[in-house]
């Protein structure tokens, strides 16, 4: 699957759903109105799709959300997905907040999951409970524990936010060393309405870049991912650092990826409004595997080259959805 300007699309982001049991305040409104539930997609429904992915080239699926283990039978569709592991799907990862892991690592890496993304900004119980809303340190740690006792490899993501988590990257470094995971650390990015303006929180990595490099060793690293971040080798602890810069350097141009909201919307580039709705050709009989497959293939076809993120103060989200819907 190639798209207009040559880039090679092998990854696919699934939004099982747009629903959380947290409230991070630079992701989501407290008040957050989520989908009716008629209008999501099956489990069964996002299988199918995910295997037309993989018949056109897709190696990798990352299940995302919202919270992907809060939705009601998800472990299904992470077995289901693991079965195509091997039969030209390479990888199944996901990004999770952590909150259910203690109850379902097993269960998923038994499903074929051998990696997964933690989100976690701070290590301070009261700024994760401010930053959530209202969740508990504990319970994430719980699950970050479980996981890598189940045999996971983990990565910690932390959201860059200034004047509450921006006195921590030197412990989160440290703490991720300490247990060997990854760290990656991530700008926010202006999407969706919160009540906040997020000018106030944005942070620019490239400045903490260079003040981690006072104490840490940090070697450009030659690991990529086609994704957005740049990785640099941590010596002292033998982890990476991951750095995410939408903002402030553009990583367009090697993007490998697509993503699928849980209403079989497609989405070409997580920074711009164009989309390809899948779910009516999913669901016309008339069409089968091969109409579904055209309809991807017209949707790549129309892979922009790249976003426009801008964050001004009275800008407003450049654009409209929440990254819940598209899951980041
Ligand atoms: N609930 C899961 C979690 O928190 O990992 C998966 C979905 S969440 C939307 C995926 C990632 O997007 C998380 O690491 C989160 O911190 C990040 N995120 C959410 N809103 C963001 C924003 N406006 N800018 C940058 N990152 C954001
Ligand atoms: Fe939920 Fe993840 Fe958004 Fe936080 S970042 S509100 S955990 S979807």
């Amino acid at each position: 699957m190639l798209d207009p300007f040559g880039r090679r699309i092998s990854y696919l982001r699934v939004s099982v759903t747009d629903r959380c049991d947290l409230r991070c305040t630079y992701c989501m409104a407290e008040d957050m109105t989520f989908l009716p539930k008629a209008k999501v997609l099956t489990l069964e429904e996002i299988d199918r799709l995910c295997g037309a992915f993989v018949s056109l080239g897709v190696e990798r699926i990352r299940l995302t959300g919202g919270e992907p283990l809060v939705r009601r039978g998800v472990l299904s569709l992470f077995r289901s997905l693991g079965a195509r592991i091997g039969d030209g799907l390479k990888e199944l990862t996901v990004t999770t907040n952590g909150s259910q892991l203690a109850k379902m690592a097993d269960d998923l890496f038994a499903a074929g999951v051998r990696r997964i993304n933690v989100s976690m900004d701070t290590l301070d119980p009261a700024t994760f409970t401010a930053v959530t809303r209202w969740g508990k340190l504990e319970q994430t740690l719980d699950g970050i524990f479980a996981a890598k006792a189940a045999g996971l490899q983990v990565k910690i993501n932390a959201v860059a936010l200034r004047g509450v988590n921006d006195g921590e990257y030197d412990r989160l470094l440290a703490w991720c060393g300490q247990y060997g995971f990854d760290l990656t650390l991530i700008e926010t990015m202006p999407m969706g309405e919160i009540s906040a303006d997020r000018t106030d929180y944005y942070l620019p990595l490239s400045e903490v870049r260079r003040d981690l490099s006072r104490r840490w060793t940090l070697t450009p690293s030659a690991h990529a991912t086609g994704g957005p971040a740049r990785y640099y080798d941590v010596a002292e602890t033998g982890q990476r650092l991951g750095v995410i810069t939408p903002m402030t350097h553009n990583f367009c141009e090697s993007c490998n990826r697509v993503r699928l909201t849980c209403t079989g919307t497609l989405y070409m580039c997580l920074g711009q409004e164009d989309a390809a709705d899948l779910r009516a050709p999913l669901r016309d009989p008339e069409l089968g595997d091969v109409g579904l497959r055209d309809a991807i293939l017209s949707a790549i076809s129309r892979k922009p080259r790249g976003h426009d993120f801008v964050i001004g103060r009275n800008a407003g989200p450049a654009v409209s959805r929440h990254m819940s819907v598209t899951g980041g």
